[in-house]
């Protein structure tokens, strides 16, 4: 049996998957229905009670010394966005060498290269380490799916490697950013707007901070790695009518951390900013993922890739946050990839497609670096 893996594209976009609700059953199954065909071996992870937001994991070989690889993926896409988009957001339309839809580039055409290569191979795999693939519902609002087959005991089962087939123009990125996010709250003292001097206004405060912290630069004085953490003011709120002195403002900050500053540096730099103007406390925290490029696998996908699409690139990671996170706690830290045909610049967008061409070159990437991993 072989997959065209741009019908599969097309095929996996007309199912509506748009997190909330999410409805990723359906197109879970459909997938799983291919790769049983095949004889991968399949099992479904419904999310919550009404069994909408299955996730699946499927496993072909495996049971030797060497753990099988991972291949990764979700079902789910983003809301269409408020602007009317010009081509049918389910409809996969193909002009001009792209397909079009919603998750064409995240990450539709990631999984269906996936599945394609995996169809591919199936017939040569028992007896050898084997795939894994791991296909998760709910991944765009918090790596739900991943994080529920993380805490469900023996879903996930061993992996040596992983790919996490999200957005990267079929560049491997050795890994992607955490996040840190982080409430600032200033306080004062509320008297009479026609009397400030008897109260102690804390949006003042608050925007003294605010300034400060535009100017950050969270990598002064470090050597980190994969890129630069950045630094967002994502509310500001403070007071609660006009003619009262503040004496409560608050504000959110979302840090994207890389591999050499951790969220307790981060904490500790915010603490010295704030002085006694505001106080800091964390509500979420993730780590970057990074696998080292001397690690010879990451190497050697590197290789395999650039073969593929002419293209060689310094070691990077990618900006966003991925399932990859969960996966590799999961699976105990083996060495990961993020490397998918989309368009990161397409992700989320209006009018979203991803590339024929590329969706052909993962497909082409990802069996060499399953036929590798494998041994045939
Ligand atoms: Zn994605």
């Amino acid at each position: 049996m072989k997959i065209d893996p741009i019908e599969l594209t097309r095929d996996l976009i007309r199912f509506e998957t748009i997190n909330p609700p999410g409805n990723e059953t359906p197109c879970a199954e459909y997938i799983g229905g291919i790769l049983e065909r095949v004889g991968f071996r399949i099992a479904y992870y419904p999310l919550d009670g009404d069994g909408s937001r299955a996730s699946l994991i499927a496993r072909i070989g495996g049971g030797g010394a060497r753990k099988p690889l991972c291949l990764s993926g979700h079902t789910d896409v983003v809301p269409l966005g408020a602007a009317p988009w010009s081509v049918s957001p389910f409809a996969g339309d193909i002009a001009d060498g792209r397909i079009y839809g919603r998750g064409s580039t995240d990450m539709k055409g990631g999984v269906a290269a996936i599945v394609a290569a995996a169809v591919d191979l199936a017939p040569h795999l028992e007896g050898t380490p084997g795939l894994v693939l791991v296909i998760t519902a709910s991944e765009e609002n918090g790596c739900h799916g991943a994080n529920f087959l993380v805490g469900v005991d023996g879903a996930l089962g061993e992996a040596g490697a992983l790919v996490v087939a999200e957005p990267t123009a079929n560049r491997p990125l050795n890994g992607h950013k955490g996040v840190l996010r982080v409430e600032g709250r200033s306080t004062g003292v509320t008297a009479h707007g026609s009397m400030p001097e008897q109260g102690d206004n804390a949006v003042y405060k608050a925007a003294r901070v605010v300034s400060k912290l535009e100017r950050l630069r969270l990598d002064e004085g470090r050597t980190l790695k994969g890129g630069l953490p950045t630094l967002n003011v994502g509310w500001f709120r403070g007071g609660m009518n006009v003619n009262s002195i503040p004496d409560e403002a608050t504000f959110g900050l979302d840090i994207r951390l890389v591999p050499g500053l951790t969220d307790t540096d981060v904490l500790a730099r915010l603490g010295e900013i704030g002085g006694t103007d505001a106080a800091f406390t964390k509500f979420t925290s993730y780590p970057p993922v990074y696998t080292e490029p001397s690690d010879p696998w990451i190497a050697e996908v590197h290789a395999v890739m650039a073969d593929i699409t002419g293209e060689r690139h310094a070691p990077a990671i990618a900006s966003y946050f991925t399932d990859a996170e969960a996966l590799v706690r999961g699976y105990g830290h083996p060495p990961a990839i993020i490397l998918g045909p989309g368009e990161p610049d397409m992700a989320h967008q209006t009018d979203e497609f991803c590339l024929v061409r590329r969706i052909e070159e993962a497909r082409a990437g990802f069996t060499e670096i399953a036929r590798r991993w494998c041994g045939v």
